[in-house]
């Protein structure tokens, strides 16, 4: 169930303190305009489901919007879906990920991505991360790239060779900006089957538009000053991102293995088409580990939220999960570890149901109310827990503080209608439904056990009518045992599920 976060008693006094990838330091963020975020996240590339390592990223991000939001911030927070152009070793060679999911599945590349985009809004939905202010896909902005990629060819930032239009890193003064990583860490962004593309005049080049390149056969291709082609994935982010947010932006996130190459050329390509800084803050989660290593989509069977759902798993189980650990730190991910993160989960939202129920005993039934009803002489203890909830969150998002003080509330000398107000506010940025009871889904028939009941009434009736009530009470008793109960009425047979 997805809430708005934003219960803070006083909205204007900021004091968040990030980590900031480009500074490797934790720092006061200060926006570009006071009171307002302006945020971008990388999506996800839609040529196959989610797994919970990517979720693990998208999770602690909107912990971050959320922490924002709460603080008082008014937050813009914009996302692409990558449905083009996303090479598989993420350095314009390898193979394209999309033609890759639309061979795989025999279906169309568009087909493919309105699917899989489908199916990360939902894993979103059920693991209560809120669906970002703006959501563009790449093949809707061909137009934004190309006007991009022309002025950094004006600007002499970009060249063609072999057909293609690549980005120029040697005239950039400093390309590596995030420092000092050493080789293995840079090397983390190159994934599987890498060639190096003989047209580049440096290693680090990389392409903007293709009209050329191994795959041929590309479904989706546009027209353009330098010839039908598709646009390299790097640039989709700098004009989504311009595009909704203007020339600077507050915050971008992504998971670590972003920094190098995408997050590195992002930079590269749009300050050179500004002229001026334009990301002050990088946010960067780190990665789901299995014992094996990192969580990827490569690894054979991909755990995703319907995987942990087939075991029985509710998916904010995985959120709670996640929210036990720091987000600049590895998570290595075990059934084991689940199974303790669920039991914990199960017997913190009991207690709260608990104190929910108390609460609505004195709330003349309506729990609802609580934030409205808290005692006069409790308001102190209050304001204090939301003072701790906040600095707990503005120190670099420390999510486990944050939970420990549901923990501290069940266990404090106030009223269960104060505790309740607090874990209701609190649980606007955990966003673990630890109020929520969960809804008893209504059992739904589908058409076929309809089209089913309505032969066996059929059949019992003519049995009646042939006065084979022995043939006509098995039939009765046979729908009883699905489910269905039998009623003779004087409008005829009625039926309903038990
Ligand atoms: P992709 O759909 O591959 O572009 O990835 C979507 C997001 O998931 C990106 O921000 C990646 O950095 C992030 N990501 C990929 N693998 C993992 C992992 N094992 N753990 C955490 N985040 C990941
Ligand atoms: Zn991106």
């Amino acid at each position: 169930m997805e809430k708005e976060a934003g219960l803070s008693p006083d909205s204007t006094v900021y004091d968040m303190r990030i980590y900031n990838t480009l500074t490797k330091r934790v720092e006061e963020f200060v926006p570009n305009v006071e009171g307002k975020v302006a945020m971008y996240t990388c999506g996800p590339t839609v040529y196959h489901f989610a797994h919970i390592g990517n979720l693990r990223s998208y999770i602690c991000e909107d912990l971050l919007e959320k922490t924002l939001r709460y603080i008082g911030y008014d937050v813009k927070r914009v996302m692409n879906i990558t449905d083009v152009g996303h090479l598989s070793s993420d350095a314009d060679t390898g193979e394209d990920k999309m033609l890759k999911g639309a061979k795989r599945e025999h279906k169309t590349v568009m087909e493919i991505a309105k699917f899989y985009t489908d199916a990360f809004f939902s894993d979103c939905k059920k693991l209560n991360i809120k669906t970002p202010d703006v959501v563009e896909p790449a093949t809707n902005c061909i137009a934004e790239f190309i006007h991009m990629i022309g002025v950094l060819l004006e600007k002499g930032y970009a060249y063609k060779a072999g057909e293609n239009i690549y980005f120029d890193t040697s005239k950039l003064k400093e390309y590596y900006v995030f420092g000092n990583q050493n080789e293995d860490e840079l090397m983390v962004g190159v994934r599987d089957d890498v060639t190096e593309d003989t047209n580049k005049k440096n290693k680090n080049d990389f392409v903007l538009w293709f009209t050329k390149s191994k795959f041929e056969d590309q479904a989706l291709k546009w027209d353009s000053p330098w010839g039908m082609g598709y646009p390299g994935w790097h640039i989709e982010c700098s004009c989504i991102s311009m595009k909704h947010l203007g020339e600077y932006m507050d915050i971008h996130c992504g998971g670590v293995d972003n920094i190098f190459p995408h997050h590195t050329n992002e930079i590269a390509q749009s300050e050179s088409y500004l002229g001026h800084k334009w990301c002050n803050y990088w946010f960067h989660v780190h990665h789901l580990n299995d014992k094996d290593g990192k969580i990827s989509k490569s690894k054979g069977t991909i755990l995703t939220v319907s995987v942990l759902e087939e075991k029985g798993y509710d998916p904010l189980v995985y959120r709670f999960f996640c929210l036990q650990s720091h987000y600049r730190k590895p998570l290595e991910f075990s059934f084991d570890a689940l199974d303790n993160a669920n039991t914990a989960y199960q017997k913190l939202k009991k207690r709260c149901l608990d104190i929910k129920a108390e609460a609505a005993k004195s709330l003349g039934g309506d729990a609802s109310k609580a934030a409205a009803n808290i005692p006069g002489d409790e308001k102190a203890a209050y304001e204090k827990f939301i003072e701790d909830f906040k600095a707990a969150l503005e120190n670099d998002i420390n999510t486990s503080m944050a939970t420990t003080l549901c923990y501290d509330v069940l266990k404090a000398e106030i009223s269960p209608v104060t505790k309740l107000a607090l874990i209701e506010s609190f649980d606007t940025v955990l966003g673990l439904d630890l109020t929520v009871e969960k809804e008893e889904a209504a059992p739904t028939v589908d058409a076929e056990l309809e089209k089913y009941i309505t032969e066996q009434i059929e059949l019992r009736k003519a049995a009646k009518k042939e006065k084979n009530f022995a043939e006509a009470d098995r039939i009765r008793a046979e729908l009883l045992q699905k489910g269905v109960a039998l009623e003779d009425t004087r409008e005829g047979v009625k039926w309903h599920l038990v």
